[in-house]
């Protein structure tokens, strides 16, 4: 067991001129990254930063990602993992609650940074510049920028506590503090949750936990070759599952990684059919996106071997469907941020694999279902909390011991998923304890009611949700997303609704939207649409 960041050096002095990663027609090579990184890394310390002391980075997924991540990993850092989409607020909380010392960011998102530095305890910014990476395409970037700027160049203050990664990088390798690590221990990450069912919590992830994870990631994708393949890294590595599956395991692996900024459905096409990447991980609302669109068949996506979908169900449609497309294999995984995040995967080749199942636990992983009412196992067949235990489970939240000892217990993580293992050790997801709907005494999990709607022809996004009534506590509204010059009644989805579902579960109410909100990995905001509907009853 070493340290996350030795593999980056490792796999540096094995491939030195392997490209490490590719960015928009610019190539960087393995040792190109690692130089990278211990530069800042000697900066970081020459700042003040020392063991244990959290480093924020706030960007989109470009080289400085990359470099600011292991960089202060090298430093002896803990990186604090932040969303380049956070507003003022969000990103003051998470500086607060992590005790950030030092951000890396993007001149375009400075502003943000500095609107908030007062209340926290940050002492420098490091930024670099979106200039740097031009021509960047607009619909990429803008998404990043909250307010109206004038341009994309922001003027910084060249105050003392600013400092310009460009700059860094061009210093000589100065020296550098080596710490020893206790892997089992120390922190590599504070990894926020994805905040669907609540505010965000800091996942305390040590390099262990992140080696482990990662190497049962390897074992599942046994038929990859070590530096031969190309990992399409649409995910954020600001987020749990990006970090581990992308960024992680191509470093691990020595792989090259295609970074894009931000999932947009053509430059996603494109760069499949010009950079041919072997490895896909990715969420179902990113793979719906993709088969979606009308030039789908005008794109060759024949080089996509084996895909990975996690952060939420994924439709049977989609999974069969995409496979045609591509010829590539797409199973389903299963993870949370307090496991690194995967636990749970669909078999990727020989072996049996269960659609509409998250298959069966990782290597080195035991899972099992609990009982809501009294906390013991349950047999196969029976719905309960679906418990994980593991090396890959997490030390605990941080700053939160009530909350730790709240999901940790006697070694098991309570995932606060409802879910059920059949006879043969597979494992199904029923749902978010948190999403079950209660309507006039009746539990009905909304996953139920979309996996039937998005059965129906002209639907392409469809989430349900409880939301409030005065008479049923709660009442099922589905929120609908046509497919692109499509359309349905609320009278035919109705209808159809009722044919395939018992009468309590089918919605009451219908709401047709030209788009859902999603949070990062494209997860769809259940909780947004509920407290909308909350405000708009009060
Ligand atoms: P928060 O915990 O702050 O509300 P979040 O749940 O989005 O945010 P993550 O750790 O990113 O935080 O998400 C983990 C959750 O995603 C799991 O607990 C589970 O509910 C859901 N999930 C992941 N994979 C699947 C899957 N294959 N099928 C169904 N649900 C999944």
């Amino acid at each position: 067991d070493v340290p996350v960041q030795n593999y980056l050096m490792m796999t540096a002095k094995e491939f030195p001129s392997k490209t490490a990663i590719h960015f928009m027609g610019k190539e960087l090579t393995y040792r190109q990254v690692y130089e990278s990184a211990r530069k800042l890394a000697g900066y970081l310390q020459s700042l003040g930063i020392k063991k244990g002391d959290r480093a924020a980075v706030m960007l989109p997924n470009t080289p400085a990602s990359v470099i600011s991540y292991f960089g202060i990993l090298m430093a002896g850092g803990v990186v604090v993992q932040t969303n380049p989409l956070y507003t003022e607020r969000e990103l003051e909380y998470q500086m607060k609650d992590s005790g950030a010392k030092v951000i890396i960011t993007l001149d375009i998102l400075f502003p943000r940074v500095a609107k908030v530095k007062a209340q926290t305890n940050l002492e420098h910014v490091i930024v670099t510049a979106i200039k740097d990476y031009l021509p960047f395409p607009k619909n990429l970037i803008y998404p990043f920028i909250q307010r109206k700027q004038s341009g994309i160049i922001v003027n910084i203050e060249h105050e003392g506590s600013n400092h310009l990664l460009p700059e860094i990088l061009k210093l000589p390798m100065g020296t550098l503090t080596e710490y020893e690590f206790n892997v089992k221990d120390d922190l590599a990450l504070l990894q926020y949750t994805g905040g669907t069912t609540g505010f965000p919590k800091g996942v305390m992830l040590t390099h262990h936990n992140l080696v482990a994870n990662t190497s049962m990631c390897e074992a599942w994708l046994y038929k990859c070759k070590r530096g031969e393949e190309t990992i399409l890294g649409i995910l954020p590595f600001f987020h749990v599952y990006g970090m581990t599956t992308v960024l992680v395991l191509s470093v691990m692996q020595g792989q090259k990684m295609v970074l894009l900024p931000k999932f947009d459905v053509k430059t996603t096409l494109k760069t499949i059919q010009k950079q041919r990447p072997s490895l896909f991980p990715g969420a179902p609302t990113i793979y719906i996106g993709l088969l979606n669109h009308p030039d789908l068949g005008k794109y060759n996506l024949s080089s996509i071997e084996a895909c990975i979908s996690g952060s939420a169900p994924l439709p049977l449609e989609v999974q069969q469907k995409f496979e045609e497309v591509t010829g590539g294999k797409l199973v389903e995984g299963y993870g949370l941020t307090e496991s690194s995040p995967v636990t749970h995967s669909n078999f990727l080749w020989d072996q049996k694999r269960v659609p509409g199942s998250i298959g069966v636990p990782y290597p080195d992983t035991d899972a099992a279902i609990f009982s809501l009412q009294n906390g013991e196992p349950l047999p196969p067949g029976e719905v309960g909390e679906v418990g994980v235990k593991g090396p890959q489970v997490m030390k605990g939240y941080w700053n939160r011991p009530e909350e730790t000892a709240e999901v940790l217990r006697e070694g098991w993580l309570f995932t606060g998923d409802l879910g059920y293992m059949d006879e043969e050790g597979y494992f199904y997801i029923v749902d978010r304890k948190k999403d079950m709907i209660i309507a006039g005494g009746f539990n009905i999990y909304p996953r139920e009611i979309e996996e039937v709607l998005y059965e129906h022809p002209a639907v392409q996004e469809v989430v349900a949700a409880g939301v409030p009534d005065p008479y049923r506590g709660e009442t099922v509204k589905a929120y609908i997303v046509c497919k692109e010059g499509m359309s349905v009644s609320e009278e035919e989805l109705n209808e159809f609704a009722r044919r395939h579902l018992a009468a309590y579960k089918a919605p009451r109410i219908y709401e047709f939207r030209a788009e859902l909100p999603k949070t990062a990995v494209g997860k769809i905001l259940r909780r947004a649409l509920i407290e909308e509907e909350k405000a708009r009853l009060r």
